[in-house]
């Protein structure tokens, strides 16, 4: 087998017939005529001429080989239950679904909008609506009802998938309530909606609008409902980046070339195989839920386990017993849980069973290093940082370990993905960097590959403006992402471009800072950010958790670890990294999915309105900000 190199170069000097052979791992009903229409760059068609459809390539053509064998588990450790459905019950269950849809008057390019806690019932629906070629729109469950009715504006669904409640660490989350204020504010409104109930909370249903799931599941249970051929570029799904920078983007997604993208995906990058079992943590609401959660696994011909609750709960093992019970293979995280993971006892990790497990990719923010050796200590087994983004639907940077097993390096996501054409470059220029250890804008050369995002949904001109415009003199791909290569050909992601601090003329990331302040032994978590500031034009400003709370009792052990944190810095920086301050709270604020907003943190610093918080997980951890500085 040839290494890695050769088979990305084959990937960008011979693109179409790479992908030519790729489109092979899945089925299509006619076959593509052409491999990439790049004739009105930046969009690109791929597969064009081809018919597939992405429930058959996830579930049905898996029926004649493993029928029997699961396909989805679903397990809640908020409700204590445990379901595995076999490829067979999955068809089956998908058909009800998509034969209420149906019903409900869905058809062909409609719009389902999925609003739902992590249960089987929200793949049914995701692979319902690939099935009868609606496009669906995932929210995450939870959502506050002016985020919800914002999307349900955008997508302007036909129906509406959602359920009585979700539950999040023994606490139930009414869903319907938020969803009936929604609809009510939203100037578009859904012909039906269909509710899952799972009995943790009453419902009112609205007459003539709203229907269960489990009495249309009863008429439905023989219903036959063939796969609808779409062309390949047919939108599967419409999604919502995470709003860590901004207003969050509505990304459409095509069909066949997200087929094509992810089955090479599962082969060449995890090295996932059909009849194993494959385990994301992560949650449908976001990107890595409906690629390695939902599609990926399954067009795999893999098992994969749906789960609701939290690492931690009923104990910090929970994951690593299904590990050993599911016999998984191949697991997917974010660094966020792994720190969560971090302040538990590392014993956890040893008490089961684990041989099954090949590696564990962690993507979605910066994987520090600390946390990268714990975990990798704690479990001994190769952990693939992985970097990619809502707009490509599979990773960009990585390492392709069923190509080739290269090494990880600490700190860094890899090298770049077959069929990603990356580039670093000068934001000011447009000039490409070339040698090794220079700092620039990640930028990807069009087309970009199958499986990435086609369009901003309704707005082609946002699309182009938004990611295509930023460059001088360049139609390239902005990731808004600042990064370096070093001479192997790994990157390093610094933090995204808004977030380069310029402190007297040097520029920095505050990634760098960040990861400086964190290998101190007190360090839990932390946030850079640059705040404006008359002299240096730029300061560093840092908000710390610190490991051991309890010790900073006053202001005099607080301006102490200040003191050692900042000569952590001066130490692997340098004197213009290091933060004017370094502020003690107890949590900072995250996106829902985990991620930092660091320009909310640097909006309040600067005195100034902190923008979209739609998808900020708790808004007291910005309130902590907000009475430091005042105070
Ligand atoms: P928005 O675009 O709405 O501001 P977002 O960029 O956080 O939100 P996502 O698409 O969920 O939305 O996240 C992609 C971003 O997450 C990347 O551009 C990068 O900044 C960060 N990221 C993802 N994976 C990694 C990784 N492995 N290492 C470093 N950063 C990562
Ligand atoms: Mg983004």
């Amino acid at each position: 087998m040839p290494g890695y190199a050769d088979f990305y170069r084959r990937s960008i000097d011979d693109r179409d017939g790479f992908w030519a052979e790729q489109a092979a791992l899945i089925d299509w009903q006619t076959p593509p005529q052409q491999v990439c229409d790049y004739s009105t760059p930046p969009f690109a068609r791929w597969f064009v001429g081809g018919t597939t459809n992405l429930c058959h390539n996830a579930v049905d053509r898996h029926l004649p080989t493993r029928a029997d064998q699961a396909a989805l588990i679903a397990v809640s450790t908020e409700t204590n239950t445990e379901q595995v459905y076999t490829f067979a019950q999955l068809h089956t269950e998908v058909q009800c679904m998509a034969a209420a849809l149906r019903a409900l008057g869905v058809n062909k390019g409609d719009r389902v909008l999925i609003y739902m806690p992590m249960v089987a019932e929200a793949a049914f629906a995701m692979l319902a609506c690939a099935r009868i070629g609606a496009i669906h729109s995932v929210v995450f469950g939870g959502f506050a009802a002016g985020s919800l009715a914002s999307r349900i504006e955008d997508a302007t669904p036909t129906v509406v998938v959602s359920a009585d409640a979700g539950s999040r660490g023994g606490k139930v989350v009414a869903y319907k309530p938020l969803l009936d204020e929604a609809i009510a504010i939203s100037t578009h409104k859904p012909a039906a909606v269909l509710l899952v109930d799972r009995q943790l909370v009453a419902m009112n249903l609205v007459a003539g609008r709203d229907y269960l799931w489990g009495a249309l599941r009863q008429n439905h249970l023989q219903t036959v409902v063939p796969c609808e051929w779409v062309d390949a570029t047919h939108p599967s799904y419409t999604l919502y980046t995470s709003g860590t920078t901004g207003r969050p983007k509505g990304v459409q997604r095509d069909t066949g070339g997200y087929a094509v993208a992810l089955a090479a995906s599962m082969q060449h990058i995890y090295g996932g195989k059909a009849g194993e079992t494959y385990f994301s943590t992560s949650d449908i609401g976001w990107v890595v839920g409906h690629s390695y959660i939902v599609y990926g696994p399954l067009i795999a011909g893999m098992a994969t386990i749906m789960y609701e609750g939290l690492p931690t709960r009923p104990d910090g093992g929970i994951w690593w017993s299904l590990v050993e019970k599911y016999k998984v293979t191949v697991m997917f995280s974010a660094p966020t849980a792994v720190r969560v993971l971090k302040k538990q006892d590392s014993a956890w990790l040893s008490r089961y069973d684990l041989s099954s497990l090949r590696a564990l990719f962690l993507a979605g923010e910066p994987l520090d290093e600390p946390t990268a050796q714990w975990i990798s200590q704690a479990l001994g087994k190769p952990i693939i940082d992985n970097y990619w983004q809502t707009e490509t639907g599979w990773p960009i940077l990585s390492i392709a370990n069923g190509v080739e097993q290269a090494p990880s390096k600490f700190g860094s996501p890899g090298v770049a993905m077959y069929g990603y054409n990356v580039k670093l470059l000068d934001e000011n220029t447009g000039e490409e960097l070339l040698g090794a250890d220079q700092k620039g804008v990640v930028a990807i050369e069009g087309p970009l590959p199958p499986g990435c995002m086609q369009t901003v949904w309704k707005d082609d001109a946002r699309f182009v403006k938004t990611y295509w415009s930023s460059i001088p003199g360049k139609l390239v791909y902005n990731t808004f992402d600042w990064g370096v290569r070093d001479k192997d050909g790994y990157f390093f992601i610094l933090g995204r471009t808004d977030d380069v601090i310029n402190v007297a003329g040097h520029r920095l990331g505050t990634r760098e800072i960040e990861e400086s302040i964190s290998s101190h032994p007190n360090v839990s978590e932390v946030a850079v950010v640059g705040v404006a500031d008359a002299l240096k034009g730029q300061v560093a400003m840092a908000f710390v958790v610190a490991k051991d709370a309890s010790s900073l009792i006053d202001d005099a052990t607080k301006l102490k670890l200040e003191g050692e944190i900042m000569k952590v810095v001066d130490h692997s920086i340098g004197a213009v990294g290091r933060p004017a301050r370094v502020r003690f709270v107890t949590v900072l604020p995250k996106t829902r999915s985990g991620k930092l907003l660091r320009r909310a943190i640097q909006a309040v610093c600067e005195g100034r309105d902190p923008g979209d918080l739609t998808t900020m997980e708790d808004p007291s951890a910005l309130q902590q900000i907000r009475d430091l500085i005042s105070s």
